[in-house]
């Protein structure tokens, strides 16, 4: 902290000026001090975890490389899962970084239903931090955040796809669109549903409502299980011209 003194005060006190600084330093430390947002132990100066809840989030290294689902150990060089190899889905790729597990969980759980916005920003941190180290592929033009359903948005006041989508576009500077698809009906929540019904459920819920003006665009999610809701969104993209479709989201789930 620089503090600025009048000059009657540096004339005077000079000898008390490193004692006054020093303590007033460490007082502003134990103020401002940053925690955890998992834990809540003091953490590292700007850091929003500490290093211990860090190394709690498990990384979604060995996954298909098309619907990001985790791969056994003898899935061979194809890198693609036995369901992608059955029916490919309508997008190309994804990039998920992380398994849906404690404590990550926790945190997209406050994120979506604790309205928690700064569980986002951490999210969006950890998903970039992943790009940077795992990412090789050349990256999307655009991202797009899966849209809300009307009534939901109102309910929950933001969407939290976009939330984790900002951070991820400000640190990326990929452009974040979100006039390019809407839903246009209401859907129940994919989570309350087995596999069967999330596809009816959101079978025409999205059109497009702008041309779509990139060839290679990632949509993107918080959480991805059966991927049916994102499969949905890329069946409007393909239509629309899109080459290359992604998808992306910080987490996994298991399949249901
Ligand atoms: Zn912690
Ligand atoms: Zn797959």
């Amino acid at each position: 902290m620089d503090i600025q003194y009048s000059q009657p005060f540096e004339r005077c006190q000079p000898k008390w000026r490193g004692v006054v600084d020093s303590s007033l330093a460490a007082a502003a430390r134990v103020l401002w001090r940053s925690r955890c947002v998992l834990c809540h132990r003091p953490g590292a100066p700007s850091a929003d975890l500490c290093e211990p809840c860090e190394r709690d989030l498990l990384f979604n290294t060995d996954y298909c490389r098309i619907c990001a689902q985790p791969l056994a150990e003898n899935a061979g060089q194809s890198r693609v899962c036995g369901g992608c190899v059955r029916k490919q889905p309508l997008f190309d790729a994804s990039f998920v970084p992380y398994r849906y597990a404690y404590p990550l969980d926790r945190m997209i759980q406050r994120l979506k239903y604790g309205n928690d916005l700064s569980s986002g920003r951490v999210l969006g941190q950890c998903f970039y931090q992943r790009l940077i180290v795992a990412r090789t592929a050349r990256l999307p033009e655009a991202l797009l955040p899966v849209p809300l359903g009307i009534q939901r948005f109102r309910k929950r006041g933001y969407n939290q796809a976009i939330e984790l989508a900002r951070h991820v576009a400000k640190r990326s500077g990929i452009p974040l669109r979100m006039d390019i698809v809407a839903r246009i009906r209401e859907t129940q929540e994919q989570a309350s549903l087995p596999r069967e019904e999330r596809r009816k459920n959101v079978k025409g819920a999205f059109a497009l409502i702008k041309p779509l003006a990139y060839a290679h665009i990632a949509i993107l999610d918080d959480v991805v299980t059966t991927g049916t809701t994102v499969n949905e969104i890329a069946r409007v993209l393909r239509r629309a011209g899109a080459e290359t479709i992604e998808v992306w989201a910080i987490a996994r789930a298991g399949r249901r």
